[in-house]
């Protein structure tokens, strides 16, 4: 508990400095509050402060992968490429916090060590790696849904002498791996990103392969003065259309079944739907991701792209994906396919033993050792609950969240959970969140919780908290919603299955962002249903 003298009282804490926090924080200064974040990195950016590996950039449009809320920095912020490298979005994280002047109630370097509810105050107490601890009327978590590393427990891993990696704590200068022999684990969306990096610079690159992955090319490119001008002439409409999609994506899918049409037809459309980029396979066809036949056409036209990139069948044989495709997230990639065709990389298939272990020279598969040099791990994300387990939150009758959500998380619409009372998500688990466009949907959050903060301190209502029934029927409506869909089928981050231990549940809420916006307002409209206001004099 937090020493009494150096506490600093507040109206609200939050606790991150991504997309998320910084919004949050200019919401609450204009309702007039005092509000600080707290983030242990030593820049703004959450996410995008740390996955800084070379190659990191972001699989949603720059254009989209922005900002709404205010007209004038929609206007004014210019991007370069059609995806956004990483050192682009945190020039623009960094602007906006600037534009905004929020960083004088920012405290960097500053890691939280236990948030703890103080019932009888109806305060939260925020100790921190600081010297100033704070106690807060509200405490907001903004802590990102990809922010908490997975680094596999690989036997032996402490006795390798080579340098070692993890693509979401990329250090911050210039790693060189020329004249170096580089092992990367992992192939989703951070390998596919950094393989071909590495492999134009390496001595010879190794990457171990648990999962093939599909991967989409990306198709990036400049932007140009006129596109842009174009995209930002009819902003608030293209957004306004994009929150009626699925996703929040700008890209409506074609409404169509992939088995309307004859196999040729089908793939002539798929080839649209490839060359356009990005995601845009996905919504070739209104349901590659519901409908069992439809997904196995998108995964044969994949399998044949990847023929096409990789002359040497047995090679492409080993990087065609089983599973469905979109099942796990869809990866995209710049000449990922194409890099394997190199002499200096070679592709190690693990099986689903995985990854025996290490020893001082390098990686052990099924009894032989591979040397290298340097370890990269792209093992991606304890996601969703991640960065929220790594904190000790103390909620009424000092009941932990860890112990809470023992058996996976359990939020009222993702935004609160019983037992912690005032203390509010950001795209937590049971929000469309990690299955949409973060931005958008970063922003209906953090103005969904600025609102209610508005309307309690309208009506002298000192605390919300979700009542259990509510959270247990909204969890309930997840479940099945989620059970139906083939996503569920597949040992994915989305259900926790790539991480030893964790408990299996769909973590993200799957029923789209319409209806869950839908859902978000209603429950304002009845007066905050489903939660318990107490006012002041309780
Ligand atoms: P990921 O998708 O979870 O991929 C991790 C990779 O590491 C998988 O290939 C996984 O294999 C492998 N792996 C994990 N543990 C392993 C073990 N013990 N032994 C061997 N292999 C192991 O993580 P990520 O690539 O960091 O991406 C996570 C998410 O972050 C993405 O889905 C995306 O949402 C986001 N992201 C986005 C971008 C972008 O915008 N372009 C870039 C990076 C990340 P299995 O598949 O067999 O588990």
């Amino acid at each position: 508990m937090a020493k009494s003298q150096n506490i600093k009282s507040l109206d609200a804490i939050i606790v991150g400095a991504g997309f998320a926090g910084i919004y949050m924080l200019h919401k609450l200064r204009k309702l007039g509050l005092l509000a600080k974040i707290v983030d242990a990195a030593s820049g703004v950016g959450g996410t995008w402060f740390w996955n800084r590996y070379p190659g990191a950039r972001c699989d949603v449009e720059s254009m989209f992968y922005s900002y709404s809320f205010d007209e004038d920095l929609e206007q004014e912020w210019e991007w370069t490429e059609r995806y956004p490298a990483q050192p682009e979005i945190l020039k623009y994280i960094n602007h906006v916090t600037d534009r905004f002047n929020l960083r004088n109630d920012i405290e960097l370097e500053t890691s939280v060590k236990s948030t703890v509810y103080d019932e009888n105050n109806s305060k939260w107490i925020i100790t921190t790696s600081g010297d100033i601890n704070f106690s807060a009327r509200f405490c907001i978590m903004a802590t990102g849904c990809l922010s908490a590393a997975n680094i596999p427990d690989f036997q032996g891993l402490k006795n390798f002498k080579g340098r070692v990696f993890h693509t979401g704590k990329w250090p911050h200068k210039n790693v060189n791996f020329s004249n170096r022999r580089v092992g990367v684990i992992g192939t989703g969306s951070s390998g596919v990103q950094i393989i071909p990096e590495i492999a134009k610079q390496a001595a010879h690159l190794t990457i171990f392969q648990r999962t093939a992955s599909y991967v989409a090319e990306a198709f990036n490119r400049p932007l140009d003065e006129s596109e842009q001008a174009k995209t930002k002439k009819n902003y608030s409409e293209i957004r306004a259309a994009a929150k009626k999609t699925f996703g929040g994506f700008t890209n409506v899918a074609n409404d169509q079944s992939a088995m309307d049409l004859s196999l040729e037809a089908c793939r002539e459309k798929l080839e649209e739907g490839w060359q356009a980029g990005g995601n845009s396979l996905m919504v070739a066809f209104n349901d590659i991701a519901d409908n069992e036949n439809s997904n196995m056409r998108a995964q044969d036209f994949v399998r044949d792209k990847i023929r096409q990139a990789v002359p040497d069948l047995e090679l492409a044989n080993k990087l065609s994906p089983e599973h469905l495709i979109g099942c796990k997230r869809l990866c995209l990639g710049t000449n990922y396919y194409e890099t394997y065709n190199r002499d200096n990389v070679t592709l190690i298939s693990l099986g689903k033993e995985g990854v025996e272990g290490l020893n001082a020279d390098g990686v052990i598969v099924q009894g032989s050792i591979f040397e290298i040099d340097d370890l990269v791990m792209a093992t991606g994300f304890d996601a969703m609950t991640g960065a929220l387990s790594k904190i000790p939150i103390y909620g009424k009758n000092n009941v932990s969240l860890n112990d809470s959500w023992a058996a996976g998380p359990r939020t009222y619409l993702g935004l609160m959970t019983y037992g912690f009372p005032n203390l509010f998500i950001v795209t937590g688990p049971g929000s469309p969140s990690v299955l949409t466009n973060m931005l958008p949907t970063i922003e209906q959050h953090v103005e969904w919780i600025a609102e209610c903060i508005e309307y309690m301190d309208e009506h002298n209502i000192r605390v919300i908290e979700p009542y259990l029934k509510s959270q247990d029927d909204w969890v309930k409506h997840g479940n099945e919603i989620a059970s139906k869909t083939l996503r569920y089928s597949c040992s994915s981050w989305y259900l926790g299955a790539n991480v030893p231990g964790k408990p299996r549940v769909f973590m993200p809420f799957i029923g789209g962002m319409p209806a869950y916006r839908e859902k978000c307002s209603a429950v304002v409209a009845m007066g905050y249903e489903g939660f318990k206001l107490s006012k002041n004099t309780e």
